[in-house]
């Protein structure tokens, strides 16, 4: 992309480096998340606080505390709701910032660090990651699809796999720009879990990497993506939860001329839904609401596949509330 103005260009390199304040817990601090607990690693250390987005995402205080930030990679996760991103996110969601902003205020936090200088690979630690990873899965049985309402070849467009031991879902999780294997998401009846540990799942989405189109669907859950696939959908992404990260954002603007949501019809989706439309519609992306008003289903996976077809083709303006 080529910078057109000043503030352009800002953007742009703000978007690419990851800026982490000199001293972590006191940048919390600065933006009222006090730290209740600091968990030292060999490498680097976890600060413990209650989630600050946890009200407005599921409704309830974060009682446990349930959010980390790593000290030298700024990273931040919230391991009940899901709420992740680097550094600079916490920043504008805690000031409303705009990115740009959010640079300016760590910067003058003191000397800031970028992620990649702050934290070298924990070269025994993290488990090597490759396409071979995947070896031991397989293509998903029909029975399994039928269950889920997705197509075979829709599990094999988006790359979706089967554990036969475990009986679980596979998602692999892609860098969104090299499609490089980053991790997956296990996921079965009940239960998922992101391998490995700690995965960036936040800077990026699940679904066609390669696709560019008019119309993109953003969605919670990345078996729902297969779900919209397998009915045709095209352009059907998710984001690994309601939280959706500025990168992510970003990805789908860059991929789409409009953009319809349909994150989960429940308090954390329709929070998470009205804050993307607030942020990002005055950024120039035309969306509009997925149409739950036919249908007792919180997402497209609990759909019939009429439902789901026309909560998709009636996909609604903001202005026209339906809830
Ligand atoms: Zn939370």
């Amino acid at each position: 992309m080529k910078p057109t103005s000043p503030t352009d260009f800002w953007d742009s390199l703000a978007a690419f480096a990851n800026p982490v304040p000199h001293d972590v817990p006191d940048a919390m601090r600065a933006l009222g998340i006090d730290v209740l607990r600091e968990l030292s690693r060999t490498d680097s250390a976890e600060y413990l606080a209650h989630c600050p987005a946890h009200l407005a995402l599921t409704g309830k205080r974060d009682r446990r505390p349930s959010f980390s930030v790593n000290g030298s990679t700024g990273l931040f996760h919230c391991f009940s709701c899901g709420y992740a991103g680097p550094f600079i996110q916490l920043v504008e969601d805690g000031l409303g910032y705009d990115r740009v902003s959010a640079f300016q205020w760590i910067a003058r936090q003191g000397v800031y660090r970028t992620a990649e200088e702050a934290a070298p690979a924990p070269v025994d630690e993290a488990p090597r990651i490759n396409e071979a990873s995947l070896a031991l899965y397989t293509a998903p049985p029909a029975r399994a699809c039928a269950r889920r309402s997705v197509t075979p070849e829709a599990c094999a467009d988006l790359g979706v796999l089967w554990d036969p031991e475990t009986r679980h879902w596979i998602l692999p999780i892609r860098d969104p720009v090299t499609r490089e294997l980053w991790g997956w998401q296990e996921k079965g009846r009940r239960y998922f879990r992101n391998y490995p540990a700690g995965i960036h799942k936040s800077l990026t989405l699940f679904g066609d990497l390669t696709w560019t189109g008019e119309a993109a669907l953003l969605l919670e859950s990345p078996l729902d993506a297969v779900r919209a696939h397998s009915l045709g959908i095209t352009g059907a992404f998710a984001s690994f939860g309601a939280h959706v990260s500025e990168a992510q954002m970003r990805l789908l603007k860059a991929r789409c001329r409009r953009l319809i949501l349909g994150l989960d019809n429940d308090t954390a989706g329709r929070t998470s839904r009205d804050r993307i439309h607030n942020r990002w519609r005055p950024r120039g992306l035309p969306m509009k609401f997925l149409d739950y008003s036919h249908t007792p289903a919180k997402d497209l996976g609990d759909m019939s596949d009429a439902d789901a077809l026309a909560a998709y083709e009636n996909a609604h303006h903001p202005w026209r509330r339906r809830r």
